[in-house]
């Protein structure tokens, strides 16, 4: 199998605002070729994007006072799925769908014991297994197939939801 592994980087804000306060969000983000100092501009930019969009109430963050305490951007290792909101995603297109569920299902495997770590009180977690949060993608039987839709071509990726 030819698959390949990408840059995956970590991106996170803390923030204090009007109603709430300690809030904060973080996702991965997987990249074709390696970002280099790109990556603390698209972090940036993440950021800002964040700030003016309007929520479901149409009320947008930064009309809401924020005082960001904290914007993050962490290299975290080269993987062959990244992963997004209930799904995984990966830019090894060109293998096929077989190809592309035994990858998947060798990554699973392979996060499994950082995800059972995970599920442990911190104070029971092994500091030398790390954590990793497969969003349910450990139960098999959550996967909804490889998913070819226009959006995902647009993006070059095949995403699996789970
Ligand atoms: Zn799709």
């Amino acid at each position: 199998m030819k698959e390949r592994k990408y840059p995956i980087y970590q991106i996170g804000a803390k923030w204090d605002q009007d109603n709430f306060k300690g809030n904060g969000t973080s996702y991965s983000r997987m990249y074709r070729d390696d970002p280099g100092d790109m990556a603390y501009i698209d972090a940036v930019n993440w950021w800002v994007n964040m700030l003016i969009t309007p929520k479901r109430d149409g009320v947008s963050l930064i009309e809401r006072h924020p005082k960001l305490i904290s914007l993050h951007c962490e290299f975290v290792g080269y993987e062959a799925w990244c992963l997004g909101w209930f799904s995984h995603y990966t830019y090894n297109t060109h293998l096929t769908d077989e190809e592309l569920l035994a990858s998947f299902d060798q990554f699973v495997w392979e996060k499994s014991p950082l995800q059972r770590n995970l599920d442990l009180p911190s104070e029971y977690r092994d500091p030398n297994i790390g954590t990793y949060c497969l969003m349910g993608a450990d139960d098999r039987w959550r996967w909804k197939g490889l998913c070819h839709c226009e959006h995902c071509k647009a993006q070059g990726v095949t995403r699996i939801d789970h």
